[in-house]
Parts: structure tokens; C-alpha cells; sequence
């Protein structure tokens, strides 16, 4: 390793980071991280800390995960790289495939296409979605329907569906034809509505309204996180996704379930379609199927959408995308090794109660200090609190608030992230009740 002046002094020389303006990089230093184990990183300095973030939202197995590390090693040796564009395949991403149906079943997905990340299995739904109207002679079906908030990544197709401007606004004009609703955040909505049940059929109602000032016929497909994550960690009511796939069906409207996030875990159950009890079309995964070692993602794919590609004899099926990393043979190998460890060690009984005991300590912080306005989760490790400057008018902080919790955090045993006027904590899924303590303790300390 360099030593830290280096890389301090040459951080912002040479690298752009991303999410950040780049003079921003001049002016704070960010944390330096050269080493982690278990659910510890340390950085430059030799300051170590658990990590209430989980890379980012991804390392749910925590730094040590050794079947996955050994297996990418192995398959290094083995078979380094191997595409599977038309006319060749290779025995891992097969391999891969048969465990993630299995795995994937209970959601009523069944084929699996392969990607390098998050934002590239959202675009590969995204496009699917439009080919599957295609097919069927619905070519008009070329609309996206998200939520206000959401997130789906950074590629110009999930950038037009997301629902914050931060992410567009300098990338505008982004695609045609995306329109948003607002999402179910009890916190702050438009409808000013504070029953979570009330909210919900409010925002379907305008799902319904939307569809209709469009036309049903003109809408290719609905995408939406099971649970709002970088938009602030939004559990919707229990009726809201089950509401949205009756309304989807309703119209002939495909959902895709952005689990890049809330898959394997990290939400108490194995999926977010399976928290909800709905079955999506599609559902987009990346991050913890490697546990964040490899970059890769899959999409998977519903029976009824799977069968209309499948049986088409016209030649419109033909897929027309992917990427020369779909399918690499060492992702297939990670996310094969990961699988096993995510089901071995049943790591969503661990987020939940975890996830339980994180909840309840920040609802004790939430009635310490006034600055918490609202504190959000319930639902396995992923939980925010949301800043404010003022309880009762729920004015937002300042910008720095956030900032200096997460300073002050961090020197006291944690690593949280600032998202806007929320910290956001996603731990690894394998979290032990004492590093619960630690990143309470840290948090309390912020404040
Ligand atoms: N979708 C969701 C729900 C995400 O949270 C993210 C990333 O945080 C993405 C898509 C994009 O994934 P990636 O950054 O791997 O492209």
C-alpha cells in the first residue's frame, strides 16, 4: 500500500468520485478505506469501525465471506472469462441460472439474464419490457411508470425513471414518455396524509389516474423498489405493491421489481416481492449477489414473459442487448458461493432481528434529540433517520447537519451515509447484537 500522505494528497488529483462534485474532493477529504474483516473496515489512518452502510448496501455478508473469495479465486484458474453471446455459454453462469430459478421460484421467476450491476439490469428490463409489448403486436406500449423518489441508477433508461432530480436534472433531456407518482411516504406527502393505509390507496389512485390520462394501451411497464432505498429507506404499506401488481394486471402493464437493494435478505424475507406477496415480471438484482465482490447483477425474468419471447417465431424476440460481461464466468462463481453462504447462515432471520433491535434503539434516539424528525424501517437492516431543524414544522436542516452526525459517528465507532436530510444504515446481514450497540452508541454520539 502507499503511504497515507500519497493517498491523501493524490486522492483528488486523479480521480473523480461519483455523486460528487469534484471540488468538493478538493475541499474534504474523504475516508481513506484500505483493509475490513468481518463487518469492520479500516481506513489510512488505522481508524476502525463497523460499517453501518455494508459497502453500499451490498457487502451483506460482511468482509470475511471466504467460500466466496475462494471460489472467485478458483475460478480464475479455471476459466477467467467466457461470453456467452449467441452460440457459445460457459458452465458457471449455467450453473448460476439453475440455482437462481430455484432460489427465485416462489416469485414466479424463471429465466435469468445476466448484467455487470444494478443500473444495467434495470436498462435490460427496462428494453425487455418494450420487446415483450413488441412481440405480442402492442408496440405502442412504450411508456415507463415509477414513484417520485425512487431510485434505479444512473444509466440514461433508470435515470428517466428516477425519481429524484439530483440525478437528472444535468443529464436532461433523459427518455420520453416517463412519468411519476407519488411515492407512499408517510412522512411527507402531497396529499398530506398521515395513515400509511390511507396514503397508500391515495398513491394507487393516482397510479389509476396517470394510466388513464396516458392511456393503458401506451404504458409498457411499472418499476418500482418493494422498499424505497437511496430515496430514504420507504417501506410503503403492506397494500400498496400487492395494489400496484392488481392495477398492472388490470391495464396489461408489465412490473418490474427493482430488488437491486432488497433481494437475499436484507428486507427479513429472501425478497422484496416475497415481503409483499406479489409476483413481478421481472425483478432487477445486483450488489449482495456477489456480496459486493464481483460486479454483476441478473435480472429474472416471469414465466408469462419468459414464454411469449420463448415461443415467438417471428424473429422480434431476437434480444438485441446485453453486455460482454454478462454471464462472467467469476461473477457466476461468486454469486453461486454466495448463494450457498446467504442460505447456509439464513442471513434474513439475522436482518430481522437485528434489523428489530436497530429499529428500537433508533426510535429511542428519535425521542432523545429533536433533530430526528422521523425514523424509518421495520423491515430487516435498512433503516434512516430524517433530519429536521424544527420537530413540529418539519423544516429541513441545514445542509451541513447531516454531515457533522456522520463525522462525529464515524470517530466514535461507525460508518453511516448521508443521503440528503437522512443517514442511511444498511449493515451487512450478518451484524451481531453487539455491533447493533456499537452503531447506536456511535450514532448517539452525533448528536
Ligand atoms: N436500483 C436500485 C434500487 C439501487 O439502489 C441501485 C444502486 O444503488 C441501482 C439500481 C443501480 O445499481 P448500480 O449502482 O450497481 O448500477
Amino acid at each position: 500500500m502507499k503511504d497515507a500522505n500519497f493517498l491523501k494528497a493524490n486522492n483528488a488529483r486523479s480521480l473523480w468520485h461519483p455523486m460528487t462534485a469534484p471540488s468538493d474532493s478538493l475541499k474534504n477529504q474523504p475516508t481513506i478505506v484500505t483493509g475490513a474483516q468481518g463487518v469492520r473496515i479500516t481506513d489510512v489512518d488505522g481508524h476502525e469501525v463497523v460499517d453501518a452502510v455494508g459497502g453500499l448496501w451490498n457487502v451483506n455478508l460482511g468482509y470475511s465471506c471466504q467460500p466466496v473469495k475462494d471460489a472467485i479465486a478458483a475460478q480464475l484458474d479455471t476459466l477467467p472469462y467466457y461470453s456467452i453471446f449467441r452460440g457459445t455459454s460457459n458452465d458457471k453462469v449455467i450453473e448460476l441460472a439453475e440455482e437462481l430459478r430455484a432460489f427465485f421460484a416462489p416469485d414466479g421467476l424463471v429465466r435469468a439474464f445476466f448484467t455487470s450491476g444494478g443500473s444495467d439490469s434495470v436498462e435490460t428490463a427496462l428494453r425487455l419490457a418494450r420487446q415483450y409489448h413488441k412481440i405480442r403486436g402492442e408496440g405502442a406500449r412504450v411508456k415507463y411508470l415509477s414513484l417520485k423518489k425512487g431510485y434505479h441508477g444512473t444509466h440514461t433508461g433508470a435515470a428517466s425513471v428516477n425519481g429524484n432530480a439530483n440525478f437528472r436534472t444535468a443529464y436532461e433531456p433523459l427518455l420520453p414518455g416517463c412519468f411519476h407518482i407519488p411515492a407512499p411516504y408517510t412522512y411527507r406527502n402531497p396529499f398530506n396524509e398521515t395513515d400509511p393505509a390511507k396514503l397508500a390507496q391515495l398513491c394507487l389512485q393516482a397510479l389509476e389516474d396517470e394510466i388513464a390520462f396516458q392511456g393503458a394501451g401506451t404504458i409498457a411497464a411499472f418499476i418500482m423498489e418493494p422498499i424505497l432505498g437511496a430515496g430514504g429507506v420507504i417501506p410503503p404499506h403492506p397494500s400498496f405493491m400487492p395494489g400496484v401488481e392488481k392495477i398492472c394486471r388490470k391495464h396489461g402493464i408489465l412490473l418490474i421489481a427493482d430488488e437491486v437493494i432488497t433481494a437475499f435478505g436484507r428486507t427479513g424475507a429472501w425478497t422484496g416481492a416475497r415481503l409483499w406477496g406479489v409476483k413481478p415480471d421481472f425483478a432487477c438484482t445486483a450488489k449482495a449477489i456477489t456480496n459486493g465482490y464481483f460486479p454483476f447483477g441478473a435480472v429474472m425474468i416471469g414465466e408469462a414473459v419468459a414464454e411469449v419471447f420463448e415461443s415467438d417465431e417471428t424473429g422480434r424476440a431476437a434480444i438485441g442487448h446485453g453486455y460482454t460481461y454478462s454471464g462472467h464466468p467469476v461473477g457466476a462463481a461468486a454469486a453461486i458461493a454466495c448463494l450457498a453462504e446467504t442460505q447456509r447462515l439464513n442471513v434474513k432471520d439475522n436482518a430481522a432481528a437485528r434489523g428489530a433491535e436497530l429499529h428500537a434503539g433508533l426510535l429511542a434516539l428519535q425521542s432523545k434529540y429533536e433533530a430526528i424528525g422521523d425514523v424509518r424501517g421495520g423491515h430487516g437492516l435498512m433503516h434512516a433517520i430524517e433530519l429536521v431543524s424544527d420537530r413540529a414544522s418539519k423544516a429541513a436542516p441545514d445542509k451541513a447537519t447531516a454531515g457533522k452526525v456522520q463525522k462525529v459517528a464515524y470517530e466514535a465507532g461507525a460508518m453511516v451515509r448521508v443521503s440528503g436530510p437522512n443517514i442511511i444504515l444498511s449493515p451487512s446481514l450478518v451484524l451481531t447484537a453487539e455491533d447493533v450497540q456499537v452503531i447506536l452508541s456511535a450514532l448517539d454520539a452525533g448528536f
